[in-house]
């Protein structure tokens, strides 16, 4: 369904497009993510407010709240909205949590982090993407996200210990400095598989210092490149 937007003017324009957007927003929480069931208010309540569409390439605007994922350069996607929306669910974020994630890409993930908390540091490898990522998440002045360009197979040791993880590209093992730098009771969220096809999206809490492990569901995601082709395990 398209508005057909040609010979307004550009305030007019504007609105009818943010009007058209904020429905697609509203359909998408209602039939993708309240209707498999996550329920989680402050979520719910972020989904409705991060502009999606500006996260994705322009050709594929229109297309940002369906549900599946989409290229956004490099070979690589943002993912599903259903997927961001339970990845944060089990994550548990709450106000004022530490919250690491990598995995940049659009940047959209970590601005819904940055609805539920101020403190969200995201780690992406591809240069390009990173400096995007960052400059789209400043011009909607989500302030509270730093991206760094770097391997996000450390983590980031400065700002360590974490309250949750999420790494959003494929690993076949889960890298240690990642549940090293999870505080006690903390929250890694993490597709784990060899292969290109499918993987298990993995939650690992660490009570007692170690982790227990519970396996969510089957997702396919890009692979997690450097260090990590390197580490057999
Ligand atoms: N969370 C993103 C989607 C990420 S796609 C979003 O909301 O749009 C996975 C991303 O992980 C890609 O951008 C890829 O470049 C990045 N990636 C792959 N290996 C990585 C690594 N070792 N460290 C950091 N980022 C990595």
């Amino acid at each position: 369904m398209f508005i057909n937007l040609t010979g307004l003017s550009p305030y007019v324009k504007q609105d009818k497009e943010e009007a058209f957007f904020q429905k697609k927003r509203e359909q998408m929480v209602r039939h993708q993510i309240q209707g498999r069931g996550l329920k989680d208010e402050r979520l719910l309540k972020a989904l409705l407010t991060v502009p999606r569409h500006l996260f994705v390439p322009g050709q594929y605007r229109r297309e940002a709240y369906e549900d599946y994922p989409l290229p956004i350069g490099e070979g690589q996607t943002i993912s599903q909205p259903y997927i961001v929306a339970l990845m944060t669910e089990v994550a548990e974020v709450k106000p004022g949590d530490k919250v690491l994630e990598i995995g940049t890409g659009s940047g959209y993930q970590a601005a819904v982090l940055n609805q539920l908390t101020d403190q969200v540091f995201s780690i992406e490898i591809r240069e390009t993407l990173a400096g995007r990522a960052s400059s789209v998440l400043q011009s909607l002045n989500y302030t509270g996200v730093k991206v760094r360009w770097a391997d996000g197979y450390f983590g980031w040791p400065e700002e360590a210990p974490f309250d949750a993880i999420l790494v959003t590209c494929a690993a076949n093992h889960i890298p240690p400095p990642l549940f090293q730098q999870l505080k006690e009771g903390g929250r890694l969220v993490i597709p784990v598989g060899s292969t290109v096809f499918f993987q298990t999206l993995t939650l690992v809490r660490k009570i007692g210092g170690k982790p227990v492990v519970k396996q969510l569901l089957d997702v396919r995601f890009v692979p997690m490149v450097g260090e990590i082709e390197k580490e057999k395990r």
